[in-house]
């Protein structure tokens, strides 16, 4: 049977964003409501998938050692909260590449539903910035743009809530 999704945005909906990009381990600043937030999704037989843009892997600003150890201590400050992102999928290029992975490009979200299964009708992307929402509306998804005063927890409580109103 085919499950709802919540697609993740990373940074400024996680983590803090960067203007020269989360280069290592230590810059990764991750939002203190995020465990409660995804433990909150999960609570309700939501999905997490994280989608990102990580055009730094092609930039060769950093490696892909150093990515996936980023990803590692998110996965680890998770794990310690009793929660966890159930997969992670990355875009390496570079914008000029022309890849059809690249936000607001749909393909990271098509792979996704494909590999689990993902209802679209009834799954959301979380995000920070319109390109997020544009791949949410070509994936044909519902979308929520995060920013400081609506944060990834007030998200997802507003899809739980909506979700919960229409059954
Ligand atoms: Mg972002
Ligand atoms: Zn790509």
């Amino acid at each position: 049977m085919s499950r709802a999704a919540i697609f993740l945005d990373r940074d400024g909906v996680i983590n803090q964003k960067r203007d020269d990009y989360v280069k290592n381990i230590s810059e990764l600043e991750i939002f203190e409501y995020v465990p409660n937030a995804i433990n909150l999704l999960k609570k309700n037989n939501f999905l997490i998938i994280l989608i990102t843009n990580q055009s730094i892997i092609n930039r060769k600003i950093v490696t892909l050692d150093t990515l996936n150890a980023i990803h590692k201590k998110l996965q680890n400050f998770l794990n310690e909260h009793n929660t966890s992102i159930d997969a992670i999928y990355f875009c390496p290029h570079k914008p000029d590449e022309n890849c059809d992975c690249r936000k607001p490009q749909p393909g990271l979200i098509l792979k996704a539903t494909k590999e689990f299964d993902i209802n679209l009708e009834e799954s959301w992307f979380i995000g920070d910035s319109q390109t997020d929402i544009e791949a949410a509306n070509l994936a044909n998804c519902n979308s929520f743009l995060v920013n400081d005063s609506h944060n990834l927890m007030y998200a997802a409580q507003e899809i739980i809530k909506l979700k919960n109103s229409s059954v």
